[in-house]
């Protein structure tokens, strides 16, 4: 790593910064290789000197919230993550007389911690979060949904920035929200948003997530790590219940297994390697649709796998040997396997 780069990045945020991160660290499977760069920023606008820092220096970077929709490949990834969690969490509550409440939140909100704000201050319209445990931009980014619901109904604006690092803001019917995913121009990182809420009561609140939380935790393998449903639904059926009746429920492959509680679910059972899981991932998809004829479209965003061509060259990644293959993008199709390129000293953790 060109240190002198490196410090570059650094010095345009106030929050962390890591080198050669491995990401099982920041995921909730808890596997992947390392990411050359880690920069967790704490304001917007340090996100926006980063994004027009890479821009002008043509260094690929990742957003990323909580990880837990994340499967990052073995190989890791060549570049630099931005990841918007904790520090990156704002929340405002717009009040106006007789009219609806809102919330403004940055992106790195957590939704377990909006959904504290709004039991405390007594509003309703986010209890079908309750138990999905990723950041609010990822939220957005996936569209997450449960029970009928999802980001979509409650989303009355957006602030986007552009990957040329300009900031936008777009109000809801601008905006492309899909089943379980938000179509935006690649590269868009989505700043903060508007959430429109419910003046509520505290108790009827409370019951409704006690009740999804019970739920849940009597229908999904929460005690292991995994990302949540590896598959979105086909139409007018469950993925879960096709891979059930494939015949798939426990099977293993090296520490992953599909989940014996709830079949679209993979548990890392320790050990398991990103191979493993996009072992099952294949094998699912394959048995489902060997047995319906049904292709079932992945919900898990697999990354990772991009190597940087004649990377000793590169100014920031001067770091591996030259001539490596350079994939087309971040997402890289479902079994593609490319080998892994961990750097010399990856997995030590660095702090500037
Ligand atoms: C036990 C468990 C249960 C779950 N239950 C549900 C459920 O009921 N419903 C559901 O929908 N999901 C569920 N999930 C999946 C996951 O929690 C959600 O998709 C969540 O919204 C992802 O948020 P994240 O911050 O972890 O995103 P990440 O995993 O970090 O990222 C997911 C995607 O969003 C993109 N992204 C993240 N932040 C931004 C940003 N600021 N700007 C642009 N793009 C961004 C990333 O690049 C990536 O493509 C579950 C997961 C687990 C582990």
């Amino acid at each position: 790593m060109n240190r002198n780069t490196a410090k570059e990045l650094a010095a345009l945020t106030r929050g962390k910064v890591l080198l050669q991160v491995p990401l099982s660290r920041h995921t909730s499977l808890k596997v992947g290789g390392c990411a050359d760069m880690m920069i967790c920023p704490v304001h917007p606008e340090e996100v926006q000197s980063i994004i027009r820092f890479c821009a002008e220096r043509a260094i690929p970077h990742l957003v990323m919230g909580a990880g837990t929709n994340l499967l990052v490949r073995d190989g890791g990834i060549r570049g630099l993550v931005i990841k918007l969690t904790r520090g990156f969490g704002k929340i405002t509550l717009i009040s106006p007389e007789g009219g609806q409440p809102m919330l403004r939140a940055e992106a790195g909100t957590s939704l377990r911690r909006l959904l504290a704000v709004c039991l405390e201050k007594q509003l309703s319209g986010l209890e079908f979060t309750s138990g999905i445990p990723g950041s609010l931009g990822g939220a957005w980014a996936m569209n997450a949904g449960a029970r009928g619901r999802e980001m979509a109904d409650i989303t009355q604006a957006l602030t986007l920035l552009t990957p040329r690092g300009e900031i936008e803001e777009t109000g809801n019917p601008g905006l492309c929200f899909d089943y379980r995913r938000l179509r935006l121009p690649p590269g868009t990182i989505i700043l903060k948003g508007l959430l429109r809420v419910r003046r509520g009561s505290r108790n009827v609140i409370a019951g409704e997530v006690e009740m999804i939380n019970r739920q849940r935790r009597q229908t999904q393998p929460l005690d292991l790590p995994s990302a949540g449903s590896v598959f979105k639904n086909p139409p007018g059926d469950a993925a879960g219940r096709l891979i059930e009746r494939a015949g798939l429920k426990g099977r293993r492959a090296g520490g992953a297994q599909i989940s014996e509680q709830h079949a679209n679910f993979i548990v890392n059972r320790g050990g398991a390697t990103a191979r493993d899981i996009l072992t099952l991932m294949d094998m699912m998809q394959t048995g489902v649709h060997s047995a319906t004829g049904i292709l079932l479209e992945p919900e898990l965003q697999v990354v990772g796998g991009f190597i940087v061509k004649q990377a000793a060259d590169h100014p920031l990644f001067g770091i591996g040997k030259a001539g490596h293959r350079i994939s087309a993008g971040w997402l890289l199709p479902l079994g593609s396997q490319p080998r892994s390129n961990n750097p010399p000293g990856a997995g030590k953790r660095h702090w500037f």
